[in-house]
């Protein structure tokens, strides 16, 4: 059987495992690896945080097992889109792999608007423009169409992509939410914080995070990490019941905090740049 423990050297005639006991073994992980946070690619963060010492792990496969569960308690930082399919793919590719990250941070911001988003803004554009011409309307209309279909690409089709494999395939313990940048593609200030969180109402298949944690966005008087958790528990527990074929869990009642937040998204979606 080629599974990672069939295929395993115990290492009975290595000292590090058979004079050193787990405890002390775990304090040598704990200083090598854990660091509190890493880039899961370089390019994911510019901070200038310690980095851990990823050799360790490539010592020995009995050491990467019982070692690298200490890493995963670091949180992994993922920015940019093409670093999150990375690390499904690559990093954690297998179901067992995928419940190793216990908190990561990820960021939806207007950067993540890609080429062919920007690309299929402007095909919208041209059909649109064909139509207003056949029915007269104005300059403004148009602009106002290009505005809500783009904004809509970045919320369903950009974030979204984001936003689904965590939703689908982690068991966090912690989930940190920068949506310093969450601003329209269009580059004309339009907040989409709101609509940024509601790319996680798919809720999450296994558990909903305990410590929710919000950065670059603050509202006065109203603790949004809280407000959010709130969201994302209702939701979590919302797709257990669809699950489950539970219709009352499956429907249930729109909490303080979900109604709080749809009210700040069609807000935000109402906001139109002239
Ligand atoms: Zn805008």
């Amino acid at each position: 059987m080629n599974t990672e423990v069939g295929t395993m050297n115990e290492q009975s005639t290595s000292p590090f495992f058979s004079k050193i006991p787990p405890e002390l073994r775990h304090l040598v992980y704990d200083e090598c690896l854990f660091v509190g946070e890493v880039a899961a690619y370089k390019k994911s963060t510019t901070s200038n945080a310690p980095h851990p010492q990823l050799s360790l792990l490539c010592t020995c496969r009995r050491l990467k097992l019982e070692a690298e569960p200490v890493l995963y308690r670091n949180t992994v930082i993922l920015r940019k889109e093409e670093d999150i399919q990375s690390f499904f793919q690559k990093t954690i590719p297998t179901p067992a792999r995928k419940f190793l990250p216990k908190s990561i941070e990820v960021s939806l911001g207007r950067d993540d608007f890609t080429t062919l988003d920007s690309c299929m803004v402007y095909n919208h554009g041209i059909t649109q423009s064909r139509g207003l011409l056949a029915s007269s309307g104005s300059i403004n209309e148009y602009n106002r169409e290009i505005h809500r279909f783009a904004k809509l690409k970045l919320r369903d089709a950009t974030w979204q992509r984001k936003v689904d494999p965590i939703l689908d395939h982690l068991r966090l313990d912690r989930l940190v939410l920068d949506l310093s940048d969450s601003f329209c593609p269009e580059d004309c200030d339009c907040r989409m914080a709101a609509m940024a969180i509601l790319c996680f109402e798919k809720g999450f298949a296994f558990q909903t995070p305990k410590i929710v944690e919000i950065k670059g966005w603050e509202l006065d008087d109203l603790d949004i990490a809280a407000v959010v958790g709130e969201c994302l528990g209702t939701w979590t527990v919302r797709r257990a019941g669809k699950v489950a074929g539970d219709a009352d869990s499956a429907l249930g009642t729109i909490s303080e905090a979900e109604k709080w937040l749809l009210d700040m998204a069609s807000e935000e979606e109402e906001r139109s740049c002239s």
